[in-house]
């Protein structure tokens, strides 16, 4: 018999997600970004799914093997995070970028906060 698919991740497999970003947003390692990414990646192909929506965050499977991005469905205007205060930009920020859509005259940036918070923001070119 062949092997059960599921249409989505089961709520332990979205844990194991979540849990992910999670790490990586606290630590900010390049050892955990790694593994976040690679983790999301190994749940959706187990599922044979591209994309998976959370409450605050989407995960999609990318053209390059084994990897994924994470996009955020909540927008923030202004210059530090509304969860904790965070700044966004600077070489001491603790805010992460997680992915950046590039548009004809914005871009739409994902950012990641050590709080474990994912938003959005529409960065405009100088
Ligand atoms: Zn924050």
């Amino acid at each position: 018999m062949p092997a059960k698919i599921y249409p989505f991740p089961t709520i332990e497999d979205q844990e194991v997600i979540r849990t992910a970003v999670k790490v990586f947003l606290t630590t900010q390692t390049g050892v955990a970004r790694n593994r976040m990414l690679r983790t999301i990646r190994a749940v959706l192909d187990h599922y044979r799914i591209s994309r998976f929506g959370f409450s605050d965050y989407i995960v999609e499977t990318t053209r390059m093997p084994g990897l994924c991005t994470v996009k955020a469905r909540s927008f923030v205007s202004g210059q530090t995070c509304p969860w904790c205060g965070e700044v966004l930009y600077g070489l001491r920020s603790k805010v992460r970028i997680l992915n950046i859509q590039e548009r004809r005259n914005y871009d739409l940036v994902t950012y990641g906060c050590r709080c474990g918070k994912v938003f959005a923001k529409y960065e405009y070119p100088e």
